[in-house]
């Protein structure tokens, strides 16, 4: 079930609830009791992390061909 986390404008808790996706909207109580709180951003825990990060192999950037020739005044 995905977790929730709400937070209360009266006492500013932040809480959180583990409810179905079809309630995610409905207001939700905080801890103390009050009624006003508010949805933050979804905090969902369920799906699995990937601890995929290889390092990327840092290949060097090649030289730009071409030489300066015609900047020295040899092919003149
Ligand atoms: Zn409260």
């Amino acid at each position: 079930m995905p977790r929730y986390e709400y937070r209360c404008r009266e006492c500013d808790t932040q809480f959180e609830l583990a409810r179905p996706m079809a309630e995610s909207g409905a207001p939700a109580a905080c801890p103390q009791g009050h009624g006003d709180t508010v949805k933050l951003l979804s905090t969902v825990a369920v799906a699995g992390t990937s601890a995929a990060s290889a390092p990327a192999a840092g290949a060097a950037p090649a030289g730009g061909g071409g030489g300066g020739c015609c900047g020295g005044g040899c092919c003149g």
